[in-house]
């Protein structure tokens, strides 16, 4: 398993460690069909990478690729890019998020690099910069700069994922608004370890 992570689990990870522990070591499913933010993000990724081909962000020049399914042979994960420019020198990665919540947090950095390393070694162009589209009630564009921190961050977390994996042990976690719809809270267990607790600020990146 730990050499056929997605950048979907890997970005689950950075959500929560939690979810690689319930759905990667114990095989339990996320009833993720029955979220409605999630079945609203499908229907609007289809909208624009699918069906409608000649789209394209108005001040961007290249090539436009979609749904392309990629593997990293250096660090051993897969994953799809939905959305993607392809200019003479790089390549902008575009992340549509049905959301009026416009923040670029840890999560969303560790998917955009594991993205950015993805696209790199398969088309040996440098990615440099990514957009985020936000589109809910109103659309907000956010270019977000793709540094080698944020590459960094993304196998740190990839890492983490595979050490849960290769530990087979629950990892600390906190109870905040993330849980409030989470599937898994029912059977998610308290972090009632003095060590768990000092470590808990460490060990989230939510
Ligand atoms: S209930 Fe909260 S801590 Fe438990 S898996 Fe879900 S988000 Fe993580």
């Amino acid at each position: 398993m730990s050499g056929g992570l997605s950048v979907t689990n890997v970005v689950e990870h950075a959500f929560c460690p939690r979810f690689t522990y319930f759905q990667l070591v114990l095989g339990i499913e996320q009833r993720e069909g029955k979220r409605g933010t999630v079945l609203a993000g499908r229907t609007f990724h289809s909208r624009h990478s699918t069906t409608n081909k000649s789209y394209k962000i108005k001040r961007l020049n290249g090539v436009k690729l979609t749904e392309i399914l990629l593997y990293s042979k250096e660090y051993m994960f897969s994953g799809k890019i939905d959305e993607a420019i392809e200019a003479s020198d790089e390549i902008l990665i575009i992340e549509r998020k049905y959301s009026d919540y416009v923040v670029v947090g840890p999560t969303m950095k560790t998917q955009l690099g594991l993205l950015a390393i993805l696209a790199e070694e398969n088309f040996g162009k440098k990615v440099k910069r990514a957009v985020i589209v936000f589109d809910k009630t109103k659309r907000v564009e956010i270019p977000v700069k793709i540094t080698k921190n944020i590459k960094q961050l993304a196998l740190s977390v990839l890492q983490k994922t595979r050490d849960v994996l290769s530990s087979g042990l629950i990892p600390p976690s906190k109870f905040d608004n993330r849980c409030l719809n989470c599937c898994y809270r029912k059977i998610c267990p308290p972090c009632t370890s003095k060590r768990q607790q000092s470590i808990e600020g460490s060990a989230n990146l939510t």
